[in-house]
């Protein structure tokens, strides 16, 4: 009994101290309540967001670190209690096979590295999330799924808004048609870009593409989740206001989407605009966000008046719902094919923009 008593004094203490002495308190016991996410690539989007998450999340904790830069092992094992065992780089990142401490691994890479360590992560026996844009191609998409699959682990990609009230409820509106069949979207995402001239996103080799890979996705997604739909065709133009800073990638695009059951969307994606919203005209009333896609501060509207929901952490309510998928066996509701389908669109109004015709996705 004594003995008992001190095991389980000692887990609570365990679980006061750290969330990572907390998953190996209940791990103890021989399930995990918690699954080990280790964060590969420890830039703006993984400090200021993910890993804050990780702290409030019920499911999954941060367990571990994957980055090329030595000066950040200690900060980050400080702030997070991340043993030494559970800091990798990117030449020993393979080894994190043997590591059972991790269980997902959560790639916020420059776009162009994603497919690259997806596949080490799904080779290594690892469940996966990606952050969007998924890859540069479609066909990168593709390689990316079928690694998985292979590995019989689940990959998702970080589409925050799926697990956001707002957001949700567009889906529902939109889908369910509350307001009758939908006639047109007005779907806009961007940001207007500072003096910074060596960012990875200005670069194509990196990034892929300019303010629609990485602003862009979020406007198609709106359409895309809205309409539940897929667009057939696409035409699209493009704008540069500072050819001198988007040598290499796109500022603005303007792109209309044309979805098998009539209804029309068009879209904006800019490195150039503050712009963010999500508006939808449907036979019966309209209903839109704005803001739509950001990390909070959601608000929206429909005939019945202001919506009115918790702004959430949207970070934490995602990762909590794939550590469950994992868990539980189930699959994901941001999968790897969802983030195929985007890039079928993005490359679809990458060609309409070279031929200037309207395009089929
Ligand atoms: P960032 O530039 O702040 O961080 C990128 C990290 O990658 C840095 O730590 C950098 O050191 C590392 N890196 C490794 N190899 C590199 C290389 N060859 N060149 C440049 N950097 C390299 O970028 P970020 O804003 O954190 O974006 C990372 C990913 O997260 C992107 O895919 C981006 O689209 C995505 N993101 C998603 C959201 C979202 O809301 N879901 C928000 C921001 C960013």
């Amino acid at each position: 009994m004594l003995r008992r008593q001190f095991i389980r004094n000692m887990s609570l203490t365990a679980a006061a101290i750290s969330p990572a002495a907390s998953a190996l308190a209940s791990c103890s016991s021989g399930k995990k309540d918690k699954l080990g996410i280790a964060l590969v690539g420890l830039g703006g989007y993984a400090s200021g967001q993910l890993a804050p998450a990780l702290l409030e999340t019920k499911h999954c904790y941060l367990s571990g670190i994957v980055t090329g830069t030595p000066a950040k092992e200690k900060i980050w094992a400080d702030k997070y209690s991340i043993p030494k065992k559970n800091i990798y780089n990117y030449d020993t990142f393979d080894k994190i096979s043997s590591n059972p401490d991790i269980d997902i691994i959560y790639i916020v890479l420059p776009v162009a590295l994603h497919k690259e360590f997806t596949i080490r992560a799904a080779k290594a026996g690892k469940h996966v999330i990606c952050e969007k844009p998924m890859a540069v191609s479609v066909a990168d998409c593709q390689e990316m799924i079928s690694a998985c699959k292979q590995a019989d682990k689940l990959l998702s990609i970080g589409y925050r808004l799926h697990f956001e009230p707002y957001n949700q409820e567009m889906m529902r509106l939109g889908q369910q048609k509350v307001y009758g069949a939908l006639k047109e979207i007005d779907c806009a995402n961007g940001y207007t870009w500072g003096n910074n001239t060596t960012a990875w996103r200005l670069k194509k080799n990196l990034a892929g593409g300019g303010g629609l890979m990485d602003m862009g996705v979020y406007a198609i997604q709106g359409a895309r989740y809205v309409t539940g739909e897929e667009p057939v065709f696409v035409t699209a133009r493009e704008e540069k206001k500072r050819p001198e800073l988007f040598k290499e990638v796109d500022e603005t695009i303007y792109f209309t989407l044309e979805f098998p059951s009539g209804c029309i969307a068009q879209g904006i994606s800019s490195y150039n605009m503050n712009i963010n919203h999500l508006k939808v005209k449907a036979a019966k009333g309209d209903f839109e966000l704005s803001e739509a896609y950001r990390y909070g501060g959601m608000a929206g509207k429909t005939p019945a008046g202001q919506m009115n929901f918790p702004q959430i952490n949207q970070q934490a309510a995602q990762m909590d719902d794939f550590a469950l998928c994992v868990k539980n066996g189930k699959p994901t509701r941001v999968p790897g094919e969802m983030g195929l389908k985007d890039m079928k669109v993005v490359e679809a109004i990458y060609r309409s923009i070279a031929s200037g015709k309207k395009e089929p996705v």
